[in-house]
């Protein structure tokens, strides 16, 4: 047989990319935005089929905690595979898930952890949100649903029923509070306090419609909603309106957790211990695996309740409590509460410059960066002004008042700054309402340069997509230093 050269890499690359658009359903979406093959991944770092790298900050959609192919994560995997145990069993009892849970359970807020049961579910985080709604169904013999407008808890029938967009009789809506886009208008404290008052309101109006629920689903940070963290205080006020009329407070940290937010679990930066704790991604330390963890006295689901062929992986239960003991042993959880705030910080000094940046937010390492259309606001306004005074001219009354709060979504410019940094080496996440917000989900042991990196390359990419989709002038030049980044607080760098 004729010995045929290697096909140089970029045409494997290329190769690759086509046949998966030939092949691959419709309902692919990452594969779309991010047209990468890649092949090797180290920490931030990937590299694809075509010799580039990029600076991760999808992380496997929030999962790689530890980034990719961590030391610790490849040593407790090469250890089950060497020791001959088993692979995979269904939810019977090994070593491995024993480990697991003690280690899952030293994370855990202690007076949560004393009495607490888990459940091993399906592996995915949808598959746990299901386990949480059927085991608070079951417990209290109610149906409805308290959820949030905005949320994500995953594609399963009931999992998107409490998300927000999907609208089903069983659940009520209700606001989560936000600043920018405060669906009150005000934003802060007293936005938040409206959006609390709301909640209450309902539960207590015998004339709502509200289906008797059964509990409150939340996220403690909105993730794909837009990265917009509840604040503390109306943390606390979620839990004391659910607890005063006994209803289970579920806590979904399938994003949030594992340090992401700056805490090990976000409900712990209200103080507040939920019901029922839903975990995914970063627990299975890159591999599938999702529990729910709970107050005993909700333990009332008959065998077999939301059962799943794959609740055993043991690989992914030794890269998970491997990645749970490195996050809690190297406190990684406050480099991430430290880390995030510098970048938020330096962040909202290139808002400065760029008018498109509505909004800067987020918690630890879970960022978003909003983009908006404010030449689009003001065309509004121009027009509001006129019609207002055309209506004032028809007399009283028929004013129209002109627009006032955040500008206009803009999710063209971030799928362009999304092209943008894929451009320049640095793959990110859109995520929002609107898909009009650029999100970072670093690994938590992204070091001080490599944030710098990450900053300077979307700076960049910014302003190129800026003058892309609005032929702007570059309001933030190349040759203009960006704004400096704030050095770490004293013996805060692992
Ligand atoms: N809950 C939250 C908060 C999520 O962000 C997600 C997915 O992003 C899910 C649940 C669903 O998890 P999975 O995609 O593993 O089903």
């Amino acid at each position: 047989m004729a010995v045929t050269e290697a096909a140089p890499a970029t045409t494997a690359h290329e190769g690759i990319l086509r046949r998966q658009s030939l092949r691959e359903s419709a309902a692919r979406t990452y594969a779309r935005s991010l047209p990468i093959v890649p092949v090797r991944a180290r920490g931030l770092t990937i590299e694809g089929a075509d010799g580039r790298r990029y600076l991760d900050c999808l992380s496997g959609s929030g999962t790689l905690a530890l980034g990719h192919n961590h030391p610790v994560v490849l040593e407790a995997i090469k250890k089950v595979i060497d020791s001959g145990a088993p692979l995979h069993v269904p939810d019977l009892a090994t070593p491995v898930k024993d480990a697991f849970t003690t280690e899952l359970f030293e994370t855990l807020p202690r007076s949560f952890a004393d009495q607490a049961r888990v459940q091993f579910c399906g592996p995915a985080g949808t598959d746990a949100v299901e386990a949480a709604l059927a085991l608070v169904r079951t417990a209290t013999g109610r149906s409805g649903i308290l959820a949030f407008a905005g949320a994500c808890h995953g594609m399963t029938a009931g999992a998107l029923t409490v998300s927000g967009g999907a609208p089903d009789v069983q659940v009520t809506r209700l606001p989560y509070p936000q600043d920018y886009r405060c669906p009150f208008g005000i934003g802060g404290a007293r936005g938040s306090e409206l959006a609390g008052n709301w909640t209450a309101n309902l539960l207590d109006d015998p004339r709502s419609g509200v289906v008797p629920p059964a509990g409150m689903i939340l996220e403690p940070v909105q993730g794909e909603g837009g990265v917009i963290p509840g604040p503390d205080s109306w943390m606390r006020r979620m839990r004391k309106i659910t607890g005063d009329r006994s209803i289970p407070l579920i806590a979904d940290e399938v994003q949030t957790g594992v340090g992401r937010t700056g805490a090990f679990w976000a409900v712990e930066h209200s103080g507040i211990v939920p019901d029922v704790m839903v975990m995914s991604k970063a627990i299975g330390g890159s591999l599938p695996l999702a529990v729910i963890v709970y107050r005993s006295e909700l333990d009332c689901g008959e065998p077999g309740t939301h059962a799943g062929t794959f609740r055993g992986n043991q690989l992914a239960m030794a890269a998970g409590a491997a990645t749970l003991a490195h996050v809690r042993e190297n406190r990684l959880a406050e480099r991430a509460a430290d880390l995030g705030a510098r970048m938020i910080g330096r962040l909202r000094g290139l808002a400065t410059d760029h008018p498109v940046i509505g909004d800067v937010r987020g918690r630890g390492l879970m960022i978003g960066l909003e983009l908006v259309d404010p030449e689009a606001a003001e065309a509004a306004s121009t027009e509001a002004a006129r019609t207002t005074a055309a209506a004032d001219a028809r007399g009283p009354g028929a004013g129209v008042p002109a627009p006032d709060g955040p500008s206009p979504a803009d999710p063209v410019l971030a799928a362009a700054v999304q092209r943008a940094c894929l451009a320049r080496g640095l793959i990110v996440e859109l995520g929002g309402r609107h898909a009009s917000v650029v999100r970072l989900l670093p690994p938590l042991t992204l070091t001080d340069e490599q944030a710098e990196a990450v900053l300077d390359r979307l700076a960049d990419a910014l302003s190129a997509a800026e003058r892309a989709v609005h032929g702007r002038l570059d309001t933030c030049p190349r040759t203009e230093p960006p704004p400096p980044f704030p050095p770490a607080a004293q013996g805060s760098t692992p």
